[in-house]
Parts: C-alpha cells; sequence; structure tokens
C-alpha cells in the first residue's frame, strides 16, 4: 500500500519555565492509505502531542509531515486550513469536544459551513449520512443538545461531525478512553466498519494495547517521545522484541502481572531524558552501548521495525 502520509524525524519541544521538554524526539513513520495505525505508550510518551504536531495544532520544533504533494509544516495558516477537513481529530473527551449550546444538526453541520468546498451534496444530506453512518438518526437527536446524550453518544456525534466533511484520514486519541467498556466495544466496532465502508484511513492512539490490538492493522510503541517498535499487528502481538514492548504486554489487563511501573519504577523526566536509549533506565537487558547510542529502527524482517541494541529476535525467543 502506498503511503497517504509519511513523518518524518518529527520533533516537539514544550519550553517552559523548568527547562526543555523533549516530548517527540525524532519520529517517523508512514501511514498507508486504507490502514489503521495503532499508537500505544504510556501517560506522556507523546502520542497526543504526537498527532497535535503532525495536524499543525501544535508548534513542530523539527522534521517534516508530508501528506499528498504537501509539506504540512510548511504551510501558510490558510493553506493548512484549505486541508483541515482532510485530517480530522477525535479527542478523549466527546462531551467537552461539542458545544453544549448547539443542536446535534448544528454541531454536525457546523464544519461544512466553515468549509463550504466540502458540500458536495446538501448540508442536510451530509448530515444526515454522518450520522446514519455512527447509527443516529437526524429525525430522532437532530434537535437534541449533547447533554442529553451519555458519553458514547456523544462520541459517535463527534465522529458523524468529522465523517460529514469527509475525511481522508480520521486521528482518533484515546477516542474511547473515557467511555464503560461495554460502550468501548460499540465504538471501536464503529471504528472498524467506518474504515472498511468509507475508506477511511485511521491512526488511532491509546495507552490500552488491548484496545490497539482490536482495530489495528500495524503498532507503533512510543516511550519516552520515540518510537520503539513498529510493526504488523499480528506479528507484533505474537513476537514482541522491544523490551518495552514486552513489558508493556505483560503489564496489561488480564496479564495476571503487576502493572509495569509495579515492575520497573516510573519512566524517567521528559525534561532530561536518560541518553542513549530512553528506555535503558528500565530495561532488564541494559548495556553499556545502550547508555551511549542511540539505536536507530532497523527492520528485523517483514517490515519489524525495532529500536533497540539487543531486540528480541524470533529464533532466539523463549
Ligand atoms: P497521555 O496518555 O497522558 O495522554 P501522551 O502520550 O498523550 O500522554 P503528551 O500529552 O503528548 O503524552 O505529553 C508528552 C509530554 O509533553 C509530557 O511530559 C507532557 O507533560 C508534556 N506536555 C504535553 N503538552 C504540553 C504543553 N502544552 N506544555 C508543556 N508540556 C507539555
Ligand atoms: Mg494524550
Amino acid at each position: 500500500r502506498t503511503a497517504l502520509l509519511r513523518i518524518d524525524d518529527l520533533v516537539v519541544e514544550y519550553p517552559t519555565a523548568g527547562g526543555t521538554i523533549h516530548a517527540v524526539s525524532g519520529v517517523s513513520f508512514d501511514v498507508r492509505r486504507g490502514e489503521t495505525l495503532g499508537i500505544v505508550g504510556e501517560s506522556g510518551s507523546g502520542k497526543s502531542t504526537l498527532l497535535r504536531a503532525v495536524l499543525r495544532l501544535t508548534p513542530v520544533t523539527g522534521g517534516a509531515v508530508h501528506y499528498g504533494d504537501h509539506e504540512l509544516t510548511s504551510l501558510t495558516g490558510e493553506e493548512m486550513r484549505q486541508l483541515r477537513p482532510d485530517l480530522q481529530m477525535i479527542i478523549q473527551d466527546p462531551i467537552a469536544s461539542l458545544n453544549p449550546r448547539r443542536t446535534v444538526r448544528e454541531l454536525v453541520a457546523e464544519g461544512l459551513r466553515i468549509w463550504p468546498q466540502r458540500v458536495t451534496d446538501t448540508v442536510d444530506e451530509q448530515v444526515r449520512r454522518g450520522l446514519d453512518a455512527v447509527s443516529l438518526d437526524v429525525d430522532l437527536v437532530g434537535d437534541r443538545r449533547p447533554k442529553s446524550f451519555s458519553g458514547g453518544q456523544c462520541q459517535r456525534i463527534a465522529i458523524a461531525r468529522a465523517l460529514a466533511l469527509q475525511p481522508r484520514v480520521l486521528f482518533c486519541d484515546e477516542p474511547v478512553s473515557a467511555l464503560d467498556v461495554s460502550v468501548q466495544a460499540r465504538i471501536l466496532n464503529l471504528i472498524r466498519e467506518l474504515r472498511r465502508t468509507l475508506d477511511l484511513t485511521v491512526v488511532f492512539v491509546s495507552h490500552d494495547l488491548g484496545v490497539v490490538k482490536n482495530v489495528s492493522d500495524r503498532v507503533m510503541v512510543l516511550y519516552l517521545g520515540r518510537v520503539c517498535e513498529l510493526a504488523p499487528a499480528e506479528q507484533f502481538f505474537a513476537a514482541p522484541a522491544h523490551p518495552y514492548s514486552r513489558l508493556l504486554l505483560s503489564a496489561a489487563p488480564g496479564s495476571g502481572q503487576a502493572p509495569e511501573h509495579e515492575q520497573t519504577g516510573e519512566p524517567p523526566s521528559p525534561l532530561d531524558p536518560p541518553s542513549g536509549c530512553r528506555f535503558r533506565s528500565r530495561c532488564p537487558q541494559a548495556q553499556e552501548i545502550c547508555a551511549t547510542d542511540v539505536p536507530e529502527p532497523r527492520d528485523i524482517g517483514n517490515n519489524h521495525f525495532v529500536a533497540c541494541h539487543f531486540p528480541l529476535l524470533p529464533t532466539v525467543r523463549d
């Protein structure tokens, strides 16, 4: 599959009174047309910053984001505005993302008023279709306001709002983390279904590996602003090669193991990340070289990339 988005050596730093926060430190990957790429990592690993930087919602310190013929980090505000409908984002808190004073019909139509060039049919028809796609009936919900809906329904409305613009890529930042488990499954099914029926490309961020496993074609693991591993989902879950990925998997709910921070402590501060491999301070396998040399991602076979000096290769795996 061809790449729809190509992120190249992206760097995002936040200057703060306490120093520079190294939130994203040289991240490269591509997003292929029609795939769902899952991005996973614990709190503070830079997942939201990465998405926001790709979408130019936060300033980029370095690197490039290629989308079609465009390089997003060098576009003017107006040029970027023209592309926004293509690249839509769903966030964690659906209620906060919906203006409480607007009706559902107004909320879903809002983007079409901002980007009239996206009205290929009529606004009403596209609102109806957007709501249809998330199993909501405009005749039943169109005149109601967000507060009369549950969290799951609000997330559906937020998704309908994005879909009304006929986007090409849907960026989902923890879209189900605030929802009840039973509702989570329904929203995940919905996202999977939309990908198929609307030929959407999805970038799906979560700290929950179970959720990522459920939706992703490929999985990318972030740790303190760097990529540890990037692999087809099946391979990743069958044979994770980075020690951090293994730790994450062993700490996943249902594994019967203690959460990862109870095993190896809290992650270091992004104000002063470790030299060399950023995971080395928690890594059971760390050697001298890990403190001096940054491990570059390399392909251990079948597009399975691992950034580790001592990856767990299938032949030596226990
Ligand atoms: P979570 O799972 O908690 O959502 P995340 O992986 O999305 O975490 P980010 O929110 O991207 O992580 O944060 C990465 C780092 O950047 C963290 O150390 C965070 O404290 C810091 N950070 C995020 N936003 C800002 C900001 N606006 N100003 C300063 N630091 C920030
Ligand atoms: Mg986040």
